[in-house]
């Protein structure tokens, strides 16, 4: 990857001072410690999924894939090549990588049932069994017909959907589609992309 802007005046000034107080240069050094950083990482191109900007940001990963090694996330940067960012990032987004790598990070699906007062971990497949069958059911006891003047509007008033930034184009044609066929009017999505 070829250096930032950033990267350059931090070298020249680091470089600088070692060279002009220590009399050596630790441009050198620098560069190598940099590269010795994301050698042997994976690039995966992602967005930022703080806000609505939705930046892109590349992750780098390090592990070899085989089956007996954690992949670990060891550095995350913006996108130099993102039409919306260009390589920069808010303090925010720059944070990422202690929300990648977070003890307290959700990695399974919770429910909070009725009147419980906590949430407990439940499995992707009863997560989905779970979700067709209250989708199913608060349709039908919200589904309008006819509105107050007798005129089909065929619409569903008990759901609503709200997206997020990281959502792709593709990803919410298909939200849309899915939606609209349950007569879902009340549609949004966090993003502006
Ligand atoms: S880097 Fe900052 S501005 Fe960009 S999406 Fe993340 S939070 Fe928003």
């Amino acid at each position: 990857m070829s250096p930032t802007r950033r990267d350059f005046l931090r070298v020249s000034t680091v470089s600088g001072i070692a060279t002009t107080v220590l009399g050596f240069d630790l441009t050198p050094a620098y560069a190598q410690a940099q590269a010795l950083k994301i050698s042997r990482t994976t690039e995966t191109r992602s967005t930022c999924p703080y806000c609505s900007v939705s930046c892109g940001v590349i992750i780098y990963t390090i592990g070899d894939k085989a089956k007996n090694v954690t992949p670990q996330v060891v550095h995350v940067e913006g996108d130099p090549d993102h039409p919306i960012n260009r390589g920069t990032l808010c303090p925010k987004g720059s944070s990422l990588m202690q929300d990648i790598l977070n003890d307290r990070r959700l990695l399974k699906p919770q429910v909070r049932r009725p009147a419980s007062d906590h949430w407990e971990d439940i499995s992707w497949d009863q997560a989905i069994d779970e979700i067709a069958h209250w989708t199913k059911k608060s349709r039908d006891d919200g589904f309008v017909e006819k509105d107050s003047q007798g005129r089909t509007v065929n619409r569903c008033e008990s759901i609503a959907w709200t997206g997020g930034c990281t959502d792709t184009n593709e990803f919410n044609y298909l939200v849309v589609k899915t939606m609209r066929s349950l007569g879902v009017c009340y549609l949004e999505n966090q993003a502006r992309v």
